[in-house]
């Protein structure tokens, strides 16, 4: 969008320390609140939504062992490994997308990392979802410099890769794969002039510090993510993080700012989660400077707010999808 571009990148910080972000979470919420709608108004149409629909190409079975995932083969959630879907069935759920208003829709891979041999089949999906007048975006594990260019190069919009928590808390969410590993592979995507989605999960057990951090972690990329999915774990039966301790709606909310006041260009998407949020918090997640939802009855594998549920909240606020 037109305002989003009003202030030159080259304006920007990129040298927030935990501690600046810290200082955000827990200033009073008032001031918080205030300093997220500024920096939100200056660069966005506070009453639009951006909306993305998540779809699962190919679900489970994952040999990586992040703690909240239900896909991984790690843990036994009851969630079927399948194998990569055709491309035309992909693009028969694309179009019913935009069909419901999506703009962009995301495809989800439950890999380690691609063989080359998929991304065959992924390219198309690209240039498919591309021809329906969707931004694409995929999610795929870590990628090679390589095999970023050839999705750049096949037209995609958008990778997703997410950072999940602060680096100190990392090593108690995943061991399979380092968080150099995810710098690495954000890097290739930059690289080759891909659009970044990068964001992570809040009520895995971290402290307010760790919060902090993963916020601290996106807003000093060289380049802020043009997407920021923020998310509150979904505690899925069978994971490590079945039991986690729900984060408290207001301490969301405060994550959400401070990501919205960190990187004021970015889209900062409500992610997974929202099914437990009540309509209330996502008000004040909105206010905050949220604009961006994913939408749909599904998240992967989790269940996410009908779309007709966001379409009347969206209704009350007097708010639009875009
Ligand atoms: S989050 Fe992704 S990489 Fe991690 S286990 Fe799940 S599908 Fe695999």
């Amino acid at each position: 969008m037109a305002r989003m571009n009003a202030i030159p990148p080259a304006t920007l910080r990129h040298d927030w320390s935990t501690a600046d972000i810290q200082a955000l979470l827990e200033a009073p919420f008032p001031e918080l609140m205030f300093r997220a709608q500024a920096a939100h108004r200056a660069h966005h149409d506070p009453c639009r939504v951006q909306i993305s629909t998540l779809l699962s190409i190919k679900t489970g079975g994952c040999p990586e062992d992040c703690a909240y995932c239900p896909q991984s083969a790690a843990y036994e959630t009851g969630v079927a490994a399948s194998k990569l879907m055709d491309v035309g069935a992909v693009l028969a759920e694309a179009r019913a997308a935009r069909d419901a208003g999506a703009t962009r829709f995301c495809m989800g891979a439950a890999w380690r990392s691609p063989k080359d041999r998929d991304l065959d089949a992924v390219c198309a999906m690209v240039e498919g979802v591309r021809a329906l007048g969707l931004e694409s975006c995929v999610t795929l594990g870590m990628l090679t410099a390589p095999q970023a260019q050839r999705l750049a190069a096949a037209g995609l919009d958008y990778y997703n890769h997410n950072l999940d928590t602060s680096p100190e808390y990392y090593r108690d969410i995943i061991t399979t794969r380092t968080y150099q590993d995810r710098l690495d592979t954000l890097g290739h995507v930059r690289d080759a002039g891909i659009n970044v989605c990068c964001g992570g999960i809040v009520g895995m057990g971290e402290a307010a510090a760790d919060r902090a951090g993963l916020i601290a972690a996106l807003a000093s990329l060289p380049k802020h993510p043009e997407s920021v999915p923020i998310n509150a774990l979904v505690r899925v039966a069978g994971t490590k993080l079945a039991d986690a301790a729900p984060i408290d709606a207001i301490d969301f909310v405060r994550v959400i700012a401070a990501a919205r006041i960190s990187m004021p260009l970015a889209y900062v998407r409500l992610s997974a989660g929202r099914e437990g949020m009540t309509d209330e918090a996502q008000a004040l997640c909105f206010l905050a400077g949220a604009n961006s939802i994913f939408y749909g009855p599904r998240l992967l594998t989790t269940a996410n707010p009908a779309a007709d549920r966001d379409r009347v909240l969206l209704g009350r606020l007097g708010m639009r999808a875009q």
